[in-house]
């Protein structure tokens, strides 16, 4: 099973500064219509990105990072990774139990061990949060390379290049995972060539596509950073007519900003018109083999 842990850009939906008339509309109807940072977690074992309440998510959908021993990160940017978290990790060896004299951490547990799949910047920022010191918190990390397949301990995850911040090697995943494809497709503008050529090879039984901008018309394909509806719509016919996919796979739109896209309720049936299926928080979607 494949759960939206949260399907908002960097601002969450309602914005957090802002009282605009889908901003007040969401906060006032609430349910679905209120979004925080885009994440997702596959069974409950492996977590896409990693944001700044993402202990809060995994509660309120019945998850625990207690279960969590791979975590997949797209990028850098603070919405999709909060490393501070990973400091309360900290279980030196050798220790009472329970613990004393310590400030921080450690935990009264053994956590579990965890993988950290990432790009450098990943890397570096969690190196910061955990003091050099990977031990004793438990954890490894993987460093991502673009189109080089690495197994993890429940599938395989292939990092595409997205189309997002030139500063950083951005991610896109495909996961294979007990025979299901999946695409997780944010942040990115459309994709690049490269990109694109990579894909064709697939066929997916799940994708995942990013759709910040909303309806916006003014939006600029050419440059990197994020998408819109228009271009997500066409993304999708483009993956329909190279067999990438079956007309009945779902194509999941999420990091759904709130300027250019009304509040969930009103939103979803806009988009289910185009075939295209806008997550909410807690959404869930059974992973099935499209034929
Ligand atoms: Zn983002
Ligand atoms: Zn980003």
């Amino acid at each position: 099973m494949f759960t939206f842990l949260g399907t908002s850009a960097g601002e969450q939906y309602p914005g957090v500064w802002c009282d605009c008339q889908n901003c007040h509309g969401a906060r006032h109807l609430g349910g679905v219509n209120r979004r925080r940072n885009s994440c997702a977690i596959l069974a409950d074992h492996t977590l896409i990105d990693f944001g700044p309440a993402i202990p809060i998510q995994l509660d309120e959908r019945g998850f625990s990072l207690l279960k969590v021993d791979t975590l997949l990160v797209t990028h850098s940017h603070q919405d999709h990774f909060f490393p501070w978290y990973l400091r309360w990790r900290y279980y030196p060896r050798g220790i009472a139990n329970p613990p004393e004299g310590h400030e921080m951490g450690p935990v009264f547990t053994k956590p579990l061990p965890l993988t950290i799949y990432g790009n450098s910047r990943v890397r570096e920022l969690t190196w910061d949060a955990i003091k050099g010191d990977p031990q004793n918190h438990h954890l490894d990390f993987v460093l991502l390379r673009p189109w080089e397949s690495v197994v993890t301990r429940h599938l395989v995850c292939t990092p595409i290049k997205a189309n997002h911040d030139p500063r950083e090697e951005c991610f896109n995943f495909i996961l294979e995972y007990q025979g299901k494809t999946i695409l997780y497709a944010t942040d990115t503008a459309a994709f690049l060539p490269q990109t694109k050529e990579f894909l064709t090879d697939y066929r997916f039984d799940l994708v995942v596509m990013e759709g910040t901008l909303g309806f916006n018309q003014k939006y600029d394909a050419s440059v990197s950073g994020h998408s819109n509806f228009h271009l997500n719509r066409e993304t999708r016919e483009w993956m329909l007519s190279s067999n990438m996919l079956a007309e009945k796979a779902p194509f999941v739109i999420t990091h759904t900003g709130p300027h250019f896209a009304p509040p969930h309720e009103e939103c979803a049936p806009l988009l289910a018109k185009w075939q295209l299926t806008l997550a909410h928080d807690g959404m869930t979607v059974h992973l099935q083999k499209q034929v």
